[in-house]
């Protein structure tokens, strides 16, 4: 049976943007509840940590410096079904192939840039949620 946690960024362009009000009501309109969220900037090392699993892909470095570039929003969302439901809800990675309201269609500028993170599994929304949280702050 599918976990009911997902784990999400809103990515430096979306916070410069002032995007992140606009992302969150939807992300609540749309049925997930916000159980951890903090304000924050990676250091390189800990983007790189976290993407860590691209560390081959011709986009590694770009991907490192984009996500250091400027604050970031990090969250930990529960709902029946989080991770389908959120990688629904955000749409495709390129925002020019995403469908029509979902979040990157709406608010992402490029396929780096594509203004929100969602876990691809829940084993993976586990571990990225951990590596901002700590249990204490998502009992
Ligand atoms: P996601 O699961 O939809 O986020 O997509 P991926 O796991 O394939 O890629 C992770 C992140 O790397 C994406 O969300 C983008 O920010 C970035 N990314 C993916 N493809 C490219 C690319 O071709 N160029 C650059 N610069 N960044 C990319």
């Amino acid at each position: 049976m599918a976990g009911n946690v997902t784990f999400t960024m809103i990515k430096p362009d979306a916070t410069a943007a002032g995007h992140t009000g606009k992302i969150i009501d939807k992300i609540i309109e749309s049925g997930f509840t916000i159980k951890a969220m903090k304000l924050t900037r990676l250091s390189k090392e800990e983007a790189g940590k976290f993407y860590e699993v691209h560390k081959e892909r011709p986009f590694y470095g770009e991907l490192v410096d984009y996500m250091t570039s400027g604050p970031i929003v990090a969250a930990i969302l529960v709902k029946d079904n989080a991770v389908e439901d959120f990688r629904t809800l955000i749409g495709a990675t390129d925002p020019q192939k995403a469908a029509e309201g979902t979040i990157r269609r709406m608010f992402a500028t490029s396929i780096a840039a594509n203004a929100v993170h969602g876990s691809d599994s829940d084993e993976n929304a586990l571990i990225e949620g951990a590596f901002y949280f700590s249990t204490r702050e998502h009992a």
